[in-house]
């Protein structure tokens, strides 16, 4: 430890903060870690599958809009962490296909994160739990630490050379859910811990950083409308199963391509009428992708079963034309998508559907028919800090913010209306910011 602090700061102990802490540890650095919550982990703590696109190419191809530097990172940067984790002894299982495009391991993210806190309190360092961050302190433009409200209710000031952002994006906020995603967004369900509430932005921001990008979006999933959601849900109730089902809005039309991605399904949902919408899986869907695990060695529940349990607005039609029954109280008109369905398989039997179907563009004409009404959920927000590829802070001039760091779902340009994993972007940004720390030259005058 110097005279006046830590080497690192990290302000937030999920994917980011405990592999930046972990990595620096290890490196010999002195390190604080930081979190609101009573545990280490996060959101990372519900995440299963280390993952991102195999190669620049699929990047490209997947996420065009996402800011090249940050993807070029991310995809060279991939591999070296896997290796990373293996060595720091992480459960990590072997390479598998995620998604359509993707490519990753399953990891026992709860092993990790514990790991992650036991090699700093092996080599030394400090961890404060329950402890809020009031302000970042400033000596002329730097940051050289942060004013912390540690559990005891005593503030804090603890000095460091760089400071880490890492508090996992600021979903739980309806305020800033509304400004940054979508006015529907204000009250739409939560899929994340509870405590990624902004405060890295606000943080972040106060000292000059640039957040962005606009309309970027978010990855969330959908989920059955009208239940109670918690935490116990967030994978079982997550229906993923809707890329091969189709989507009605309140006006019945179909109005995104929802064999690409459910994640990307979610994001159109929540700009249309009431963001809801309805949607028909027949019974091969159900057969084949409502009953069976999303990722290979995931869990496999039946969804329709379990929406129906919890109370769900959900339905089975013994035939398109039982569709007329729907209650009239949801708002759908029954008869009006049947006829869209008719038109739907028979447009993709001659190739040409309105609304384009580029996988999975089969028809919906084997009875029953399983009907959910699903809303959007947020799990975090693309738009966050803007950071460079050594998980600098940069301001609106694109030059960094010395001795501030940012990783994870706290930052913002790398994803674009697109998503490649959520816990690789932390991972391999957590360990450039605490590999920036331990490049950095000499230590700064505070
Ligand atoms: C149900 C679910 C399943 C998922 N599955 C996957 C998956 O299989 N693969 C994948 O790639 N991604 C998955 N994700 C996403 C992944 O978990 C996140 O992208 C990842 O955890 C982000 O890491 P992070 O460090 O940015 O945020 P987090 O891991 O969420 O950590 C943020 C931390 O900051 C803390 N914090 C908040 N405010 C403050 C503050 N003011 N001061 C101090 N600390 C603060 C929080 O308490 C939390 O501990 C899943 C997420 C969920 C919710």
């Amino acid at each position: 430890m110097k005279d006046n602090g830590f080497d690192l700061l990290v302000i937030g102990a999920g994917m980011a903060g405990c592999t930046a802490t972990a990595r620096a540890a290890t490196q010999g650095m002195s390190v604080c870690l930081v979190d609101v919550a009573a545990d280490v982990g996060g959101s990372a703590r519900y995440a299963g599958y280390v993952w991102t696109m195999p190669d620049h190419e699929v990047m490209a191809e997947q996420n065009p809009d996402g800011d090249p530097v940050l993807r070029r990172r991310l995809v060279d940067g991939f591999g070296p962490a896997v290796d990373w984790l293996r060595v720091l002894g992480a459960d990590v299982g072997p390479a598998q296909r995620i998604l359509s495009y993707g490519r990753g391991h399953r990891l026992d993210t709860n092993h990790y994160v514990d790991l992650c806190r036991k090699i700093l309190q092996d080599f030394g360092g400090e961890i404060l739990l329950g402890a809020d961050t009031e302000e970042l302190t400033m000596s002329g433009d730097a940051v050289v630490g942060a004013v912390v409200r540690t559990a005891d209710g005593a503030a804090r000031e603890i000095r460091a050379e760089h400071t880490l952002i890492a508090t996992g994006g600021f979903q739980a906020d309806p305020e800033l859910r509304a400004r940054c995603l979508h006015p529907s967004a204000r009250t739409i369900a939560l899929r994340s811990n509870p405590n990624s509430r902004g405060d890295g932005h606000r943080l972040a921001t106060a000292a000059g950083a640039a957040f962005g990008t606009a309309g970027a979006g978010f990855y969330g999933h959908l989920i059955p409308s009208e239940i109670s959601f918690s935490d116990a849900d967030y994978v079982e109730l997550a229906l993923y199963y809707s890329e091969h089902a189709l989507l009605f809005n309140l006006d019945n039309k179909r109005f995104t391509d929802e064999s690409l991605a459910d994640h990307l399904t979610t994001m159109e949902l929540l700009e249309q009428p009431e963001a809801r919408g309805l949607l028909i899986g027949d019974a091969r869907v159900h057969r084949d992708w409502m009953t069976t695990a999303y990722v290979e060695g995931a869990i496999a529940p039946d969804k329709f079963a379990l929406a129906s349990k919890r109370g769900g607005r959900v339905g089975v039609a013994e035939s398109l034309d039982e569709l007329k029954y729907l209650p009239e109280e949801w708002g759908y008109d029954g008869s009006v998508i049947a006829a869209e369905i008719e038109s739907y398989n028979a447009s993709v039997r001659d190739g040409s559907p309105s609304v384009p179907r580029a996988l999975d563009a089969l028809p919906l004409d084997e009875p029953p028919y399983y009907v959910v009404e699903t809303v959007p959920a947020v799990t975090f927000p693309f738009v966050g800090i803007r950071t460079d590829a050594n998980a600098r802070v940069t301001a609106e001039s694109g030059d960094p913010i010395p001795g501030l760091l940012a990783a994870g779902s706290d930052t913002g340009g790398l994803w674009h209306r697109a998503y490649g994993g959520g816990l690789a972007t932390a991972l391999v940004f957590g360990l450039a910011a605490a590999d920036t720390a331990a490049s950095a030259g000499l230590p700064r005058d505070a």
